[in-house]
């Protein structure tokens, strides 16, 4: 096993079967290798820097319906929100004082926002912070909206494909949501000019070795600058309420592999690491992750972006947490670096 991490370590690839070899039966000992090599790996290109993002979640109604999200339109138990532009701004301030140089608007698909609604806030953002990265996670749009948004000044977007494999795809959507257009949106990204993140959950009902591998394969072939991995945890008002969570070992395995991959990619440990792992950040920055996205969304409304159950709320609305959040890390050998945090891979203006 040890071999194969050393040859991916070199390659930066695999060929399918080795992937699923090491995801099917790697040990805890083949973990902290893999760990080792990766969290030495991300030094090599961040040394020992996290870039933290200040994550709002600006809406929780969607029209889409995909089988997991507890913010599915068919979830009547929902009880919607969605934030105006002020209190978007309001966020954006107040995150700036905290150090905060990236801001991530993530929300479902809400026809409200409509690209003039959008382009209006993404350009607002800009004005008032010039030095910050907009981030937007606003799912499956047209081209032309896509190009708006970069034209008003978006940096970033981030949009997981979710699973590779077709056939898995349509096991987690209702039939009018394709993976086929899901990485036509990202290639379109890509092309725009926007630093794309993409990314899946792991342990996804009906999930195989072979799929996650697949994943990789995607993965290495789109070459995101972001990657945002988590483990699935279900949500007791959708279709799999009953289905097990995904392995918080498994998603730091592959945080691991993927760091060995991508040396230079921007690699979050994420929301659904923290929720089922009260030190599971720490785990993932451990596994080659380097970067945290503490939640900077109204206090009001961070209990209804309830996408899986027990969602880690983690708020950095105080200034105390964020000391919290320094001394967290601190204790494992990391520093919060304020700054834009953009991929190595592109040069900016800032
Ligand atoms: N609507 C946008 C989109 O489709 O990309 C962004 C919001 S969507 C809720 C953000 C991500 O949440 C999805 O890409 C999915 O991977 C993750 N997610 C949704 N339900 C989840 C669950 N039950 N467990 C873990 N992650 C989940």
């Amino acid at each position: 096993m040890n071999r194969l991490i050393d040859r991916l370590s070199a390659e930066h690839s695999l060929p399918q079967e080795d992937f699923v070899q090491l995801i099917s039966s790697f040990t805890p000992k083949t973990a902290a290798y893999a760990a080792e090599c990766a969290r030495k790996t991300a030094q090599a290109v961040f040394g020992n820097k996290i870039y933290i993002r200040g994550l709002i979640e600006l809406t929780n109604f969607c029209r889409n319906d995909c089988y997991y999200c507890g913010i599915r339109r068919s979830n009547r138990n929902a009880q919607r929100y969605r934030l105006e532009k002020e209190e978007i701004l309001q966020c954006t301030a107040e995150g700036y004082e905290l150090g905060f140089r990236t801001f991530v608007l993530q929300g479902g698909e809400d026809p409200y926002y409509t690209t003039e609604r959008m382009t209006d806030i993404i350009s607002s953002i800009k004005h008032q912070h010039p030095d910050c990265a907009v981030t937007l996670s606003v799912g499956e749009q047209s081209r032309e909206t896509y190009q708006a948004y970069f034209d008003a000044g978006a940096d970033r977007y981030l949009l997981r494909h979710e699973t590779a494999d077709e056939a898995h795809y349509s096991r987690l959507h209702p039939a009018e949501l394709s993976g086929a257009h899901r990485k036509q949106c990202l290639r379109w990204l890509k092309e725009i000019g926007f630093q794309t993140g993409s990314g899946f959950m792991v342990g996804s009902p009906f999930q195989t070795p072979e799929n996650l591998a697949n994943d990789l394969l995607f993965l290495a072939d789109l070459k995101p600058e972001m990657i945002g991995i988590g483990p699935f945890i279900p949500h007791h008002d959708t279709p799999f309420a009953e289905i097990p969570h995904g392995s918080v070992e498994l998603t730091l395995f592959l945080v691991s592999l993927l760091r060995l991959m991508f040396p230079d990619v921007l690699l979050p440990a994420t929301t659904a690491l923290g929720t089922l792992d009260p030190v599971g950040r720490e785990k993932g920055i451990l596994a080659g992750a380097n970067v945290v996205m503490p939640n900077l969304s109204p206090q009001a409304v961070r209990s209804k972006y309830m996408l899986y159950d027990n969602k880690l709320a983690t708020g950095a609305e105080s200034a105390q947490h964020i000391a919290d959040l320094r001394a967290r890390f601190a204790k494992i050998g990391y520093e919060i670096q304020i700054d834009r945090g953009d991929s190595p891979r592109v040069k900016t203006s800032n």
